[in-house]
């Protein structure tokens, strides 16, 4: 069994070597823990468990979302779409200009085109998010409108028939399962 909080490297045994490892590493530093790449490798990942920690501690103190609070959180999110893409666009242009007047760079037009396109697509997504969220908020308070209007249309086709008290209950009653059949056979 290997423990994985040791250095997970085997020794000439054939054992796990078992010493603790660099910090944010899972080797420890005579099997290549202080090379250059293990080194990176173990700042990123001590850097995503510093964010996931803050993330849960964030997340943690902060009320659940209402669905107000998704509406705006996703215009914000929005305008920062917005506000990435204007900028990688200026970028990518400045960068186009350069590359073509000396015939370098042509790497990092590359990459910055990458990076605008990306932009480019989360920024569709989220707003295509919010048009439809929008679009069911109305669709909602539409049937919210219509079933009132029924139901004051009824109300007053009844008035109208001098139905008894005993006839308006089960008129009253044979609607609303019609209604929850209609409602639940969708
Ligand atoms: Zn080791």
């Amino acid at each position: 069994m290997i423990d994985p909080k040791r250095c997970t490297a085997t020794n000439r045994a054939g054992e796990q070597c078992g010493r603790p490892p660099m910090r944010g590493g899972k080797v420890c530093a005579s099997h290549g823990g202080k090379s250059p790449r293990v080194l990176a490798a173990s700042r990123r990942r001590l850097a995503e468990q510093e964010a996931t920690r803050e993330v849960a501690r964030l997340s943690g103190a902060r009320d659940p979302l209402t669905l107000t609070d998704v509406y705006r959180e996703m215009l914000n999110t929005a305008g920062l779409a917005v506000a990435w893409r204007d900028v990688l666009e200026q970028r990518v242009s400045a960068l186009d200009e350069y590359a073509g007047m000396n015939g370098i760079g042509s790497e990092q037009v590359r990459a910055d085109v990458a990076l605008f396109e990306r932009a480019m697509d989360r920024t569709a997504k989220v707003l295509e998010l919010i048009a439809r969220l929008d679009l069911d908020t109305r669709m909602t308070q539409i049937s919210a409108q219509q079933g009132e209007q029924v139901a004051r249309a009824l109300r007053a086709g009844m008035d109208a028939a001098g139905l008894s008290t005993g006839q308006r209950e089960a008129a009253e009653a044979a609607m609303v399962a019609e209604l929850r059949r209609i409602g639940g056979a969708r």
